[in-house]
């Protein structure tokens, strides 16, 4: 049998380019579907941090002309490999794409995102094309990639190269939907009857994450619990009417973890290796990080708490906001290390200024640093409001840093909270979005660190936790058979 051929497209992909966790996914669950034995090929923009990163690419096309709003524009098309066999075709064209950053900056997004990622929807679509990929399976993520659901529905006949292309639409995050004027109808080449309530439309503007929902064979999301929540008001953004209604169609799946890079026996960036057997070196590591950012040496003695995150109001820094006093009193320290919103940088900064001893946060971009955090603490926080997976946490369990994590989506999906009477359990989690339920979890959890027999039992058992990409990758396929199957009724 031939194998099944899959387009997987998204707007991050690391090692390229990098914002969150959609790109940690989009570098590691091709590498498992290839193993997997299917034909998987990527796309993405040529950004700037790409460029920069001095990947190995080489020109496959030159000058291709990518439609844009009636007219054309030229883009050489770059191929470089994410691992071997498993080919990125990166779209260039710099006045889109050669920026500092992805999507925009602290304050707001990038004003022309409506032509930049029309383009790289069209500029997809014809770059496979013209190299002679036809997919079995486009897998689009999140809205930037919204666009290309609707051109392959509305360009699909009998003789158009998608015909057998089918679609699946994964959604990291429904906060983010791609809202934009109509005119981006014109810019995308998609007809005007696409703007109603059953199409793209969303009060009186096209919306690209539901261009993806509505234009898909098969939806999902990232993990189970989340696939649920957003079917209701409080998680769904305005979409839980549509995705109730596609609720046949719309699935879950977790994310996985690429050990080969979230790994405290190999991990490259850490000043010492250590394994549940060892764990001597994760002692260096808290060391190394206490020294790395300018903590008092004594600070060793007790824990330290990790924090890495967008600075977004996802993330739960107004409840983090509500209990700083009452924590920085305790003897504790806490990292934190994270960009995004101005506010939550000027509400950290002021904190770090108030307890220089107790306090450190960095406010970059630092992937190094996101490792060392991992290993270096003892307890890593993650209240969120709502969490479609969420990494960190997972990452924590595999480095022995306990998650102290809000039970929502994918967190109350990974960690099961610790029990001191069985001694099971991988970690510590509040329901309420309430700084006091906050508050009562980290009392707990530091509760049992002063119990260092049951706290190594706890680090064992979040150790032992395996979220390897593999079964997630077989769910995958399962789903492409499954659009596949949907498309011949589409
Ligand atoms: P989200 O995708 O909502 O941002 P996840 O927990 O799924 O949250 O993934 C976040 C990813 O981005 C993790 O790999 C994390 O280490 C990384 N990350 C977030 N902020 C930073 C930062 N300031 N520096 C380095 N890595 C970061």
């Amino acid at each position: 049998m031939d194998p099944l051929k899959i387009l997987f497209v998204s707007p991050e992909v690391v090692p390229f380019a990098k914002t969150g966790g959609l790109a940690d996914v989009a570098g590691s669950l091709p590498k498992a579907l290839k193993g997997l034995g299917c034909d998987v090929r990527l796309t993405m923009p040529l950004y700037q941090a790409v460029r920069q990163g001095k990947f190995l690419l080489r020109k496959v096309l030159e000058n291709l002309p990518i439609p844009l709003g009636g007219s054309a524009i030229a883009s050489d098309i770059y191929e470089g490999e994410l691992a071997e066999g498993l080919p990125v075709y990166f779209i260039e064209r710099d006045e889109f794409y050669d920026r500092l950053n992805l999507y925009g900056s602290a304050k707001g997004d990038y004003f022309d995102n409506d032509r930049r990622f029309s383009f790289f929807a069209r500029g997809t679509l014809n770059a496979v094309q013209a190299l002679g990929f036809q997919p079995d399976i486009i897998h689009c993520h999140d809205w930037q990639t919204g666009l290309i659901p609707a051109c392959l529905h509305f360009g699909r006949n009998p003789d158009s190269f998608f015909r057998r292309t089918a679609g699946l639409f994964t959604i990291h995050n429904m906060a983010y939907q791609g809202s934009f004027p109509r005119t981006i109808l014109e810019l995308a080449g998609l007809p005007e009857t696409c703007f109603s309530p059953e199409g793209l439309e969303f009060w009186g503007r096209a919306n690209l994450l539901k261009a993806g929902i509505v234009y898909s064979q098969i939806i999902n999301t990232v993990s189970r619990k989340y696939s649920q929540e957003i079917q209701t008001e409080e998680f769904g953004y305005g979409l839980e009417g549509i995705l109730a209604y596609r609720k046949a169609d719309l699935f879950g799946i977790l994310n996985g973890v690429d050990y080969d890079l979230w790994n405290p026996e190999t991990d490259f960036y850490l000043a010492a290796h250590y394994s549940s057997p060892d764990l001597s070196g994760k002692k260096i590591c808290k060391k190394d990080l206490l020294n790395r950012l300018g903590l008092p040496e004594d600070r060793f003695l007790f824990p330290v708490l990790g924090i890495i995150s967008r600075l977004a109001d996802q993330k739960g820094f107004d409840l983090l906001a509500g209990i700083m006093d009452p924590l920085l009193s305790q003897e504790v320290s806490l990292v934190v290390l994270g960009t995004g919103e101005e506010k939550y940088h000027r509400l950290l900064a002021e904190l770090a200024e108030k307890y220089p001893k107790k306090l450190a946060v960095r406010l970059t971009f630092d992937n190094a640093l996101a490792h060392q955090i991992e290993a270096g603490s003892d307890l890593f926080l993650m209240p969120s409001r709502y969490e479609p997976c969420g990494l960190n946490q997972i990452y924590s369990l595999k480095y022995g840093t306990i998650p102290v994590v809000r039970a929502t989506g994918g967190l109350d999906d990974t960690i099961i909270p610790f029990d001191p009477q069985t001694g099971r359990g991988t970690g510590f989690k509040f329901y309420p979005y309430q700084p006091e339920a906050l508050w009562s979890a980290l009392e707990e959890a530091l509760e049992v660190y002063r119990d260092q027999t049951r706290w190594v039992r706890l680090m064992k058992n979040a150790m032992a936790m395996d979220f390897s990409w593999e079964a997630s990758a077989r769910e995958y396929i399962k789903l492409y058979l499954l659009a596949k199957e949907r498309l011949k009724g589409f």
